[in-house]
């Protein structure tokens, strides 16, 4: 088989193209800067889902029209136009219905409540663990025992609540030494964490294969209960 060089980086157009291009890209550019303005965000950071989708599209069809023949300019910025008319539309709709707005961005679910995680409320394992804990760590936080509330926004972003360093309990220990040596065999009795739900139970020696009251699964951590260092 042939390699076709040519028609890789140039698909048969003329090199004329080159210049079609020239035009095509700057239009858009601007068309798109003035739609994002026109949609009245401020910035781009912690899109929700439906803006992300805004995103999305007009990039994809402001794209498109910098460098396919036969997609027209004009044509792209109709979709350009109605993408930030739909958008509007439907922040105001957002501002008026907390339905539209649960349905459309989502609604905070709380991930972990006084040490333990809310499994319930998450609905099976969309978060894995390894990167909520990692999320965590990133805060300095060494187990799941300095930790009141954790709050998934509908942005993306987890709002942390601590205990005070009175409050702190006894906890999942989150750093990969310490809860890698999670296990099923108890040898020494102690105050030990399920490494799933972050439940505390005291546990004696000698056993294995206990279940966690909590969520029924039989790995443990034996809890630290240092202070936030900050
Ligand atoms: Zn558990």
């Amino acid at each position: 088989m042939e390699i076709e060089w040519h028609r890789i980086f140039f698909n048969d157009h003329p090199y004329s193209f080159f210049l079609e291009i020239l035009i095509r890209t700057p239009l858009m550019f601007l068309a798109v800067v003035l739609v994002l303005r026109l949609s009245g965000k401020r910035g781009v950071q912690q899109l929700s889902i439906f803006e992300m989708v805004m995103i999305i599209t007009l990039g994809s069809s402001a794209g498109d029209a910098m460098f396919y023949e036969d997609v027209g300019v004009a044509h792209a910025l109709a979709v350009l136009t109605i993408v930030v008319i739909l958008y509007r539309v439907i922040v105001i709709a957002v501002a008026r219905s907390e339905k539209v707005e649960d349905a459309l961005e989502g609604e905070p679910i709380y991930l972990l409540r006084e040490g333990k995680m809310c499994l319930n409320e998450i609905g099976g394992d969309y978060l894995g663990a390894d990167e909520f804990f990692g999320v965590l760590r990133t805060q300095h936080i060494e187990h799941l025992g300095q930790l009141r509330y954790v709050i998934l926004e509908d942005t993306g972003e987890l709002s942390v609540y601590f205990y005070s360093e009175s409050e702190v309990k006894p906890g999942l220990p989150i750093l990969p030494d310490d809860f890698n040596k999670k296990k099923k065999e108890i040898e020494i009795a102690g105050l030990y964490a399920c490494a799933h739900c972050g439940n505390v139970e005291h546990l004696y020696a000698g056993i294995s294969e206990i279940a966690c009251r909590a969520c029924k699964k039989t790995e443990w951590v034996l809890t630290i209960d240092r202070v936030r260092i900050t």
